[in-house]
């Protein structure tokens, strides 16, 4: 059994984990978010960024393990729209939430409705499951998705406008089971990636029990009203919780003196938050217990999570590469049928990307071709044509450099690429039907009928590797 939380639990002010106050890129906002500047070339909206193929071998590396982990646990891909109504957020995030008040991409649309662009995808998962009838499916039913969100956000280091998050929502059920294997599949994502992480969590309990919670929190920071920011005061007064998740440093300091919310939590939350914590204990999934973390979304019920760097423990502004909890509420909000309970997390592929950069992860974005295709005039580049496309139906990558007429300028590019295989095809080879196939690292090369030589080279490829070529093709991308 696992004692509640008492206070000494709380995490030290060494490691209670910090927001980062100070952005990395430090200029005014308004000269950045200001008008293109004169020139015939466009720059990018700030906050917002080409994702290139730099990044694009670790990102694939991020889908496909999300993907596989979705499979196994059987979580159904959900497509959902970027642009939703602008009440769906309204509601459920919470009008004093900062995503609500200053984050969210929201016009008029043609029609006359004020939109927004979704910056997160749980409303509309939620929204999903009441227009789909999945009420009416063997529950819980699971989804999972992934895409773009949009937060005008303060962009900084690990910090986007539009970033990328992969998420995993269970509906129907509120046994504390199906929040611990949510966190644990969050957990084994990033361990799979290779990332040491920790999870932070701690329970909100109902809004009942909150109500109670609010009312002394609000009680203890009357007390220093005059040192907090104008900001936090209006937090105090119109959506209090959210003063946990000010980023003011006088504020956090206040914060470790103030109640805490679990010792306000109803018997019913507070056994289902210590089963939670006891499944977790069970499977070894590290956890560190954290009163100050709430989320900065209104709908959130019972626990809540995040996922941040074990080695980023104790500093000063820890990352989450994720978070998520229950929503127990979130479906009745939008007119679903009350006590619909539902629970998920999201992780954020930026975030996730950095930290596998930093532990110099960087798969290729696609397998290295093994051939090379060198042409030397234009019946030979028809020929050519057709080749690429037989290669390609036996998966076998072929590189080429069709900018370039000499044989040795091509061979430089096969020797930078570092295939084995060379296809020459010149003049004489059309004539005869043939192609010469040359080793490049032994150098010796063979003359052979152009009809076989797909199946030649995939042979040879095979023997030298001793694995099958085909198992090389491009994996793909969820
Ligand atoms: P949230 O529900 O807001 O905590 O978002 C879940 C995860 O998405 C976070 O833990 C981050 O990894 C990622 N995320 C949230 N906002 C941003 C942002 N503006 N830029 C990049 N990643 C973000």
């Amino acid at each position: 059994m696992i004692p509640m939380p008492a206070k000494k639990k709380v995490p030290t002010k060494a490691t209670a984990p910090k927001s980062v106050t100070k952005p990395a890129v430090v200029k005014k906002e308004k000269e950045e978010d200001g008008e293109q500047k004169s020139g015939k070339t466009f720059d990018l909206l700030r906050g917002f960024r080409d994702i290139l193929s730099d990044d694009q071998g670790r990102w694939n590396l991020i889908r496909d393990t999300v993907r596989s982990m979705a499979e196994a646990y059987s979580f159904d891909r959900i497509e959902l729209p970027i642009l939703e109504r602008s009440e769906l957020f309204n509601r459920t995030i919470g009008k004093g939430t900062d995503i609500v008040e200053k984050e969210m991409y929201t016009f008029t649309d043609p029609s006359n409705r004020s939109v927004s662009l979704r910056p997160e995808a749980t409303a509309s998962a939620a929204r999903a499951y009441i227009s789909h009838g999945m009420l009416d499916r063997p529950q819980p039913v699971k989804m999972w998705y992934t895409g773009p969100m949009f937060r005008h956000d303060r962009p900084q280091a690990g910090r986007y406008r539009q970033f990328y998050q992969a998420g995993f929502e269970s509906f129907g059920v509120n046994e504390p089971i199906v929040d611990a294997q949510l966190i644990v599949i969050g957990y084994q994502i990033l361990r799979e990636l290779g990332l040491d992480v920790k999870v932070q969590i701690n329970s909100i309990g109902t809004t009942e029990c909150r109500q109670a919670y609010l009312a002394e929190l609000v009680a203890y920071f009357r007390q220093h009203r005059n040192k907090l920011s104008d900001e936090d005061k209006r937090r105090l007064q119109k959506n209090p919780l959210r003063i946990l998740d000010s980023k003011e440093e006088v504020t956090r300091e206040l914060l470790e003196g103030a109640p805490q919310i679990l010792d306000w939590l109803d018997d019913k939350s507070k056994e289902h938050f210590m089963k939670v914590l006891e499944f977790l204990e069970e499977v070894e999934v590290p956890f560190v217990l954290n009163p100050y973390l709430v989320r900065g979304l209104d709908y959130y019920t019972h626990t809540v999570f995040e996922f941040v760097l074990a080695d980023d423990e104790g500093a000063k502004a820890q990352v989450a590469l994720g978070g998520g909890g229950r929503y127990d509420g979130l479906v009745e909000l939008l007119g679903g049928r009350p006590e619909t309970p539902g629970c998920g997390f999201a992780l954020g592929i930026e975030r996730i990307s950095r930290a596998l950069e930093a532990k110099g992860i960087n798969p290729p974005e696609r397998p290295q071709p093994q051939v090379f295709f060198a042409q030397l005039g234009d019946a030979a580049r028809r020929i050519g044509l057709q080749l690429f496309e037989d290669f390609r139906q036996a998966k076998i990558p072929v590189a080429e450099a069709f900018g370039k007429n000499a044989l040795k300028a091509q061979l430089d590019v096969a020797n930078k690429l570092g295939v084995q295989f060379t296809l020459i095809l010149g003049q004489k080879e059309v004539l005869d039907e043939t192609i010469i196939i040359r080793d490049m690292e032994s150098g010796a090369q063979e003359i052979v009928d152009v009809k076989k030589v797909v199946g030649l080279v995939k042979k040879k490829l095979r023997h030298e590797e001793g694995v099958d070529p085909i198992m090389q093709s491009p994996v793909e991308v969820a």
